[in-house]
């Protein structure tokens, strides 16, 4: 069976975060497993320069854009013999300074360079050679891929159009338009309404693949079960529970060759949950990069992330002052960008604690890895997870995962209190920094509890999250759509 794979982000290419790895690491996954698979996704600003392995091909084309012909070219790279990416080069559309928009204002035109990704990747699935029986879409950028290949069923003799499937990685961005950018796509104005696209008067691209594809899944079991509820459905739940039976979550795994902490190019030392003295040489090297005291006695957390309101940074910063201030024996380092207060937040923290905090402002691959095989604790007290990968890197770097109950976080953290043989970390359950106070200081207790601690930490290490079990389920997935 042939798969395309349509994503706005793809790691190592593009990243912005966890949608990038995801993708990356199933398509391989899938082709491992024999399946023929192709991904489709931007040619951003200078990828060609960083990755000389992508190579322009002669196939160019152009598709309406509302009253505009815009043309596109495919670049290929083929990693495997049963994995080709295709790089879809528009200057005008991709080739800027940010993949989605700068200096925390999105692009006013994101609603026709996605369009234009869309219609890129069903002219692949429309004119490859062998083409592919399933496209799988992923998050907004990509909603739209199921009603212009329904469209293009309908309207222009397409006899056999691919089946699809929409990945939803965080219900939270929805690609919300103006209802006049429908003009855009080119398709009916009477196919906009409240079974498409049609949302609080607006066109949502996440609302158009959550009603048009054949299948819907998220990135967490858990996740899929607490989108149908008002808390955490976005105002899409009612939507979500008409499609329940289509509905399902599938976890994201781990690709285990960029984490592995027995041969990571980014380490200044090797670790194995064997032998752990290599992890030890990473802290004392991580806590020198960070400008922290070199102590192997002091407790070092983690915090790798998009710094907003989600990732519960503000629970973080407040958690970590009354803890500081009280004296508690800690360091923490923090790896994040996004939101203004918060980052300056987290500056004015480790100016005011220098031997405690250490903050980096910044997206920083190599040093994502430094900190997870430095840290021994890792905080994660998300709003909402719809997966959430890092504390699947924390699991296997030996950094023991603090995470609130919810979401992927439920799925893939045990805490003691429910399977004390099993346990990989520590789990709260409020959204407050009362409930995160109360989780660290029993951070703090297993620290003091070697034996404890060494459980805790080779439960993680040698956990299992390997994306050749995850993708079983996609493939199980997409066979059964093609029956349908
Ligand atoms: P989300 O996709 O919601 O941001 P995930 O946990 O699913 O969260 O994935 C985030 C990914 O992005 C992880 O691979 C994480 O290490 C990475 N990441 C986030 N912020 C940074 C950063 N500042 N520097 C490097 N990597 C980052």
């Amino acid at each position: 069976m042939h798969v395309l794979l349509a994503t706005s982000e793809l790691n190592p290419y593009s990243k912005t975060g966890g949608l990038a790895d995801m993708v990356s690491a199933l398509a391989r996954a899938l082709a491992g497993t024999g399946l023929q698979v192709s991904v489709v996704t931007p040619l951003y600003r200078g990828m060609t320069k960083t990755f000389p392995g992508i190579e322009p091909t002669s196939w160019r084309w152009d598709v309406p854009i509302g009253d505009s012909l815009v043309d596109g070219r495919f670049h290929c790279q083929k990693p495997s013999p049963n994995l080709t990416l295709w790089f879809v080069e528009q200057a005008e559309f991709f080739d800027r300074p940010g993949l989605y928009g700068e200096v925390g204002r999105d692009y006013a035109d994101n609603s026709a360079r996605f369009i234009f990704l869309s219609r890129a990747a069903l002219i692949l699935a429309r004119h490859l050679p062998e083409p592919p029986k399933v496209v799988h879409c992923h998050d907004w950028q990509t909603g739209l891929i199921p009603i212009l290949a329904r469209h293009d069923q309908l309207r222009t003799g397409w006899t056999q159009p691919p089946r699809t499937i929409f990945t939803v990685h965080n219900l939270a961005f929805q690609g919300s338009f103006p209802a006049a950018s429908w003009g855009l796509t080119g398709l009916p104005s009477d196919w906009l309404h409240l079974e498409s696209a049609l949302h609080f008067q607006r066109v949502n691209f996440l609302k158009a693949g959550l009603t048009q594809a054949q299948a819907i899944t998220t990135v967490s079991p858990n996740y899929a079960r607490e989108i149908l509820t008002p808390e955490y459905g976005c105002g899409l739940e009612g939507l979500l529970l008409k499609r329940y039976n289509d509905l399902g979550g599938i976890l994201n795994g781990v690709d285990y060759e960029e984490w592995n902490s027995a041969s990571d190019p980014a380490l200044p030392a090797s670790f194995s949950a064997q032998d752990l003295s290599g992890k030890a040489t990473c802290k004392a090297a991580l806590q020198r990069e960070m400008g922290l005291p070199e102590d192997s006695g002091v407790p070092l957390f983690a915090n790798i992330s998009r710094l907003t309101d989600q990732k519960g940074s503000a629970l973080i910063i407040q958690t970590l002052r009354s803890l500081v201030d009280a004296g508690e024996s800690l360091q923490f380092v923090l790896l994040g960008s996004g939101d203004r207060a918060l980052e300056n937040a987290f500056g004015d923290l480790a100016k005011r604690f220098p031997t405690q905090v250490a903050a980096r402002i910044g997206f920083d691959p190599a040093l994502s890895h430094r900190i997870e095989a430095g840290a021994d604790f890792y905080l994660m007290p998300s709003r909402f997870e719809p997966c959430g990968l890092n504390q699947l890197y924390s699991l296997r770097y030996g950094a023991i995962p603090i995470v609130r109950a919810i979401g992927g976080l439920q799925d893939s953290v045990v805490d003691p209190r429910d399977n004390a043989a099993q346990a990989t970390g520590i789990k709260f359950t409020a959204y407050s920094a009362a409930a995160l106070h109360k989780a660290i200081l029993k951070a703090l207790a297993l620290w003091k509890e070697p034996a404890w601690l060494q459980h805790l930490r080779h439960n993680g290490m040698t956990a299992d999250f390997s994306w050749e079990k995850h993708s079983a389920e996609y493939v199980a997935l997409y066979e059964s759509v093609c029956r349908e």
